[in-house]
C-alpha cells in the first residue's frame, strides 16, 4: 500500500501518527518504513536511504543483523517467557555485563533506557533518604518525570522549569537541579549549596543528545569525588555511550568509575533490552518483594528472545573488528566532512566520537549546551534536508547526531562526502535567500 495512504491511516489511529515522540519529523510525516538491512532502509514507495540516524544508534552491527536475528529465531525454540525463576540466557548475560563493564557488579534487565534510570533515581533515593537528583543540560535520561526537565534548558533555566512534558508533579521538578555540563565549578557549588539532599547526579558521559560535548577529564572527575564525600549517587547513563565506544562504556575510556550504569540501545542491536548494573550493596536495595526496599519489575524483562539478541550482539563486538571498522569510518566522515565545509567557505564544527559524527554550524567549541546555541538551525536541518535528496538519512531535527555502523562500507562514506558538498552548497543558498527576505522585510515562514 502506498506511503501516503498508510501514513493517513496511521495519524487516524495513532496519535501524531507515530509510536515516539521524535519520529514525528517536520517534512518527514508521510514516511512509512517498509524494509531495512545493513546500512539502508527503504519507505513503503520503495525509496532507498543510507542510513546514518540508525534508529538513535541501538544497530551498531547495522539492520537486521543476520547473527543477532539466527540467535533471536533460535530463542523461538526455547524458553518461553515464564513469568517465574531465571533463564540461562539471563545468567549469562549478566555475568557478561559484568566482566565487561567496570562497575557492575550485580545487573538487573529492562526493556527500555528510560525504565533502567528510573530505577536507578528510585534506589539511590531509597539508599540515602535523600530527595535531590542532579542532571545536566544537554543530557536527555528517558520520559519519566524525575529527568523530564528539558534537555535543552538554556543558561537562564538552569535550575528552572522547563520539563518536557506537562502533567508532571512541581514537587518533582522541583528535586531536580540542572546543572551546566563540563562546569566543575557548578558541581562544586551544587554540593557546598545542597550536598547532604543530593540522592544522585546522574550524567550521559558524552551528552549524545544535543550532538556530542565531550567530556573534561577533571569534570568527570570532580563528579566521582563530590558524590564520595557527599555519599550521593553517580550514575552514568551509558544507553548511547555503552558498547558503541566501547564494550566496557565510557567508564573504561576515561577511567572514571560510577557507582551505577544505565545500558541500553547498542546493548542488544535494535531489540529491546536496557540494563542497571553497578555495586552490589547498591543493587542488593532490590528486593522482589513487593515493599522491600526498592521495588523492581516488569512482566517482559529478561524475554529471552531479546536476551539472545544481547548475546549475539556482545559475541560479535567481542568477536569481530566492529570498533576498529567503525571507528575508521566516523573518522574519514570527520575529517572529509570538515574538507567539505572548509572548501565551501562554510563555518562549521564537526565533532563526535568513534562511530558518532554530527556536523554544527557554528565556529568556535563545543563544551556546554550554551555553546551550541551558535549553531545554524536552519542551516543544519536545511543541509539534512538537501542530503535526503541524494538518498542520505540524517535525521533532519536540530542538533541530532549521526552514527555509522558495522555494515556501513568506505563507498557509503564516499557517497556521503560527496552528497554533503552539494547538500551543503544548497542549504547554505537556502539559508541566504531566507537571510536576505526576511532584510527586505518579506513574509518568511
Ligand atoms: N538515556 C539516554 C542517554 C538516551 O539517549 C535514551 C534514549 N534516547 C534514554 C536514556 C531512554 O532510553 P529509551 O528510549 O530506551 O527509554
Amino acid at each position: 500500500m502506498n506511503q501516503r495512504v498508510l501514513a493517513e491511516r496511521a495519524r487516524r489511529a495513532i496519535p501524531g501518527g507515530v509510536n515516539s515522540g521524535q519520529r514525528n519529523v517536520p517534512g518527514l510525516s508521510d514516511l512509512v518504513i517498509a524494509h531495512a538491512e545493513g546500512a539502508r532502509f527503504r519507505d513503503a514507495d520503495g525509496k532507498e536511504y543510507l542510513d546514518f540516524h540508525a534508529a538513535f544508534g541501538p544497530p551498531l552491527l547495522g539492520h537486521n543483523d543476520p547473527d543477532v536475528n539466527a540467535a533471536v529465531a533460535e530463542a523461538g525454540n526455547g524458553a518461553d517467557l515464564c513469568g517465574v525463576g531465571v533463564t540461562e540466557g539471563e545468567v549469562e548475560l549478566a555475568e557478561t555485563l559484568a566482566e565487561l563493564v567496570p562497575s557492575v557488579e550485580r545487573v538487573l534487565l529492562t526493556s527500555t533506557g528510560s525504565e533502567a534510570t528510573f530505577h536507578a533515581l528510585r534506589v539511590a533515593r531509597a539508599a540515602t533518604g535523600r530527595r535531590l537528583v542532579v542532571k545536566f543540560q544537554g543530557c536527555y535520561h528517558g520520559w519519566h518525570d524525575s529527568v523530564s526537565l528539558n534537555v535543552i534548558s538554556s543558561a537562564e533555566k538552569v535550575g528552572g522549569r522547563d520539563p518536557i512534558s506537562t502533567g508532571i508533579l512541581p514537587e518533582v521538578l522541583e528535586a531536580t537541579l540542572v546543572l551546566p555540563f563540563n562546569s566543575s565549578q557548578a558541581v562544586r557549588q551544587a554540593f557546598a549549596d545542597h550536598g547532604a539532599d543530593i540522592a544522585a547526579v546522574i550524567v550521559e558521559p558524552v551528552p549524545h543528545n544535543v550532538g556530542c560535548l565531550l567530556p573534561e577529564q577533571e569534570f568527570l572527575r570532580t563528579l566521582r569525588e563530590e558524590c564520595t564525600k557527599a555519599g550521593s549517587v553517580l550514575v552514568f547513563d551509558e544507553v548511547i555511550t555503552g558498547f558503541r565506544h566501547h564494550l566496557g562504556g565510557w567508564q573504561a575510556i576515561s577511567g572514571v568509575t560510577p557507582d551505577l550504569t544505565t545500558m541500553g540501545k547498542a546493548i542488544a542491536n535494535g531489540y529491546p533490552v536496557g540494563a542497571l548494573g553497578g555495586r552490589a550493596d547498591l543493587m542488593d536495595l532490590f528486593s522482589s518483594r513487593p515493599g522491600g526496599p526498592a521495588f523492581f519489575a516488569g512482566t517482559y524483562n529478561g524475554h529471552p528472545a531479546v536476551v539472545a539478541a544481547a548475546l549475539a550482539t556482545l559475541r560479535k563486538l567481542r568477536a569481530e573488528p566492529v570498533h576498529a571498522h567503525v571507528f575508521a569510518l566516523g573518522e574519514r566522515i570527520r575529517s572529509g566532512l570538515t574538507e567539505v565545509f572548509d572548501s565551501l567557505g562554510i563555518p562549521a564544527l564537526v565533532t563526535g566520537y568513534g562511530s558518532v559524527f554530527v556536523g554544527y554550524f557554528m565556529t568556535g567549541p563545543a563544551r556546554t549546551y550554551d555553546d551550541l546555541l551558535r549553531n545554524d538551525a536552519n542551516m543544519f536541518i536545511g543541509y539534512r534536508r538537501r542530503l535526503l535528496d541524494h538518498g542520505i538519512f540524517e535525521l533532519p531535527l536540530n542538533l541530532k547526531r549521526s552514527h555509522v555502523s558495522y555494515a556501513h562500507t568506505d563507498a557509503d562514506v564516499d557517497r556521503l562526502l560527496e552528497a554533503a558538498a552539494v547538500a551543503a552548497r544548497q542549504a547554505g543558498g537556502e539559508v541566504q535567500d531566507l537571510a536576505a527576505a526576511s532584510t527586505m522585510g518579506g513574509a518568511v515562514r
